[in-house]
Formats: structure tokens, sequence, C-alpha cells
């Protein structure tokens, strides 16, 4: 078993110096950061941060949408939450000490967050003339915030210039643990963005707390939306580095949701035999391959050494990982489960295909 395990470590040793591409890991607590570092992710290509809103700080969470505009209420759920955001950041930070920790601005689908406003309404409705104030108030706002696609609705950096404080929370909470956490490497990155516009606003806004602050962190941004895919060399301008959010940017050029995708229609469709392997499980070569193609040329003519990654679930598969090879990404990000996996693979790629596309 011994000999066994040798001869893993040598292959695994032999991937590592020959591949080019860079492996990390979608780590969003320090315990899978932790993990991820031990299956030898050499960074956090994805660090989610809305699970952070989650338990006991959701009434935090109602509180800012109860006052969307502004209010006393904002500033307090705000002033709340900050710490405790840098406390969640510290200790990745810590875990990852030296390494690169790519921390994700909010990107809730808003309905995860809301209370159901079936079981709201009805409550309010039992309650009657004794409905709370609360109550009635917060059935107000999630009836105005209902949507019938939340998931091409207000999310990621629509949903932080919605509501003002609330990315510059995150980043101050950024900020304040880099500062806490020697040998601490933080990256900021923007959730769909479509629009250079939005990524400008956000992007100058971090960059100021981070001045203040005196720290120094890379702002980029996920290319996950087709028209961000589209307009990279635009995007780029305002970006440190991209990386390709092939989850939300499967869903959206193809059209299929994402979250039906173990529906009994899609199952079936997929067993239709219309097309090969599903779009969610390996990289679409021509149609999602195509515009990360795009992205990533436009974006490096706009932006010579911007630097490229992937951190959708394909950053694990093993054919995908290949395909970012050929086109020339800096790191794929998978599940810290994955790590060896990805290693392996981006080494064979680079065996394969030792000159791939350039940078
Ligand atoms: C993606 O869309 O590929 C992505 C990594 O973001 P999320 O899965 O959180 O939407
Ligand atoms: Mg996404």
């Amino acid at each position: 078993e011994d000999e066994l395990v040798r001869a893993v470590d040598r292959v695994m040793t032999h991937a590592d110096a020959v591949r080019r591409l860079e492996v990390r890991a979608n780590a969003d607590t320090p315990e899978d950061a932790a993990r991820a570092r031990r299956f030898g992710a050499l960074g956090v290509g994805l660090c989610r941060t809305e699970h952070m809103f989650l338990g006991e700080r959701r009434r935090l969470v109602e509180d800012l949408i109860l006052a969307p505009g502004g209010g006393k209420e904002r500033q307090v759920a705000l002033d709340a939450l900050e710490p405790l955001q840098t406390a969640d950041f510290a200790g990745i930070f810590e875990a990852m000490r030296g390494l690169p920790v790519t921390i994700r601005l909010i990107d809730p689908p808003l309905h995860e967050f809301l209370p159901d406003l079936t079981d709201l309404a009805v409550r309010v409705a039992v309650a009657g003339e004794r409905a709370g104030e609360r109550d009635r108030r917060l059935l107000e706002a999630v009836r105005r915030l209902h949507e019938q696609n939340p998931m091409l609705g207000l999310r990621g950096v629509r949903l932080g210039l919605a509501i003002p404080g609330l990315f510059a929370m995150q980043v101050r909470a950024i900020a304040a643990a880099a500062r806490q956490v020697e040998g601490a490497r933080a990256e900021i990155m923007i959730p769909l963005v479509g629009a250079v516009q939005e990524l400008e606003i956000v992007r100058e806004e971090a960059a100021r707390i981070l001045a203040e602050a005196g720290v120094e962190a890379a702002i980029g941004t996920m290319i996950e939306v087709p028209r961000a895919a589209l307009t990279a060399g635009q995007i780029a301008g305002a970006a440190e580095f991209f990386s390709f959010g092939t989850n939300d940017l499967t869903q959206m050029t193809w059209g299929f949701s994402r979250d039906d995708v173990e529906s009994a229609f899609f199952g079936r469709y997929l067993d239709l035999g219309v097309f090969g392997v599903s779009p969610f499980e390996s990289i679409d070569r021509d149609g999602v391959g195509r515009l990360m193609r795009i992205a990533a040329e436009e974006g490096r003519r706009a932006r010579p050494g911007l630097k490229l990654g992937i951190c959708g679930e394909h950053g694990g598969d093993p054919d995908s990982v290949h395909f970012c090879h050929e086109i020339g990404l800096d790191y794929v990000s998978c599940s810290p489960f994955r790590v060896p996996v990805a290693r392996l693979e981006a080494g064979r790629a680079a065996l394969a295909r030792p000159g791939s596309d350039s940078r």
C-alpha cells in the first residue's frame, strides 16, 4: 500500500511540475479552506459569501430590505454585520495564509433570503389586527421584491447597487480582516456583471475603501452573463482579473434553468440524445466555450496580463480542465475534493498541448 501511495505521489509531483494551470478551490469556510489546502489547492478561487447572511443573521438581512433606500435600520444592520463579516474573512485568511483568497461579494438569489411570501402572508392574515408592525412592513417589502425569475433578477452586482452600503460593508470587512491576519492575500470579485458601467461604480468605491485602509487587493469580476463575455474588452478596463462563472454562463447561454437540471424534463431531454453530455457537467465548446474564448481574447487584448480563471463547477471536470488549458486560462478553481483530479488533468493537458493559446 505504501508503494501505491508513493506512486500516486510521484504522479502528482510530476503533474504539478508540468502543469501550467494553477489549481485553486472553492471554499466558504475555514474548514473547507483547510481541506482544500491539504488537497494541494494553491488558493481559494471562489469564497461565496451568501451563506454568511443566513441563520441568526437573517434578521439583519430583513432589516436591510425593510429600508433598501436608506434609513436608520439599514445602517444599524450594516454596522452589526461588519464585525461578523470581518471574523468570517479572517478565519479563511488564516486557513490560507500566504495564498490568495478570492472573496466574492454577496450574490444571493433574493428568494432564498427573504421570508417565504405565502408563510408571511398567512401569518399576518391569521394574526389580523394583532399582527406586529414589523411583520406588516416585511410583508409589504417581500411583496414589492417578489420576482417571477429570481435567478435572472436582483442578484449580484444588481443587488449591490440597489442596496447602497452593502458591498462597501463587505469590502471594509475584507480590508479589516486582511490587516488582522499576517500573510493574508485578499482578492475581491464582483458577481453577475453584464456591463462595465456596473463594475466601474463598485470598483471605484471598493478601491477607495482599500486605499483608506492601506490594504492592497486585486479587484476583478466574474464573467457569467453572456453580455459580459461579449463586451469583455470594455470590462477588462475595470477588472484586474476575470473568473468564468460557468454555472450561470451555461444557464444563460442555453436558457436551461440550472436549478432544474435534476428535473424530469431535463433528464429526459438529455436521454433523447439530441446532444451528448450535459452542458452543466462539461463545458460545451461550441457555445459556452466560444463565449469564454471571446472573453479571454478580448480581455487580454484590452489588458495584457489580465488574469483569467474559472470557478464554476466545470473547473473540476477533466474535459473542461483541458479546455481551460487550451484557451490559456491561468487557473481553475473547483470543490476541494476535486482538486487532486484537477491537478492531474492540468498536468495531462500540458503534456498533450505544451504550447496552448498564448497569454
Ligand atoms: C457560477 O455561476 O458559475 C458561479 C461560480 O457562481 P454561483 O454558482 O455561485 O452562481
Ligand atoms: Mg454565478
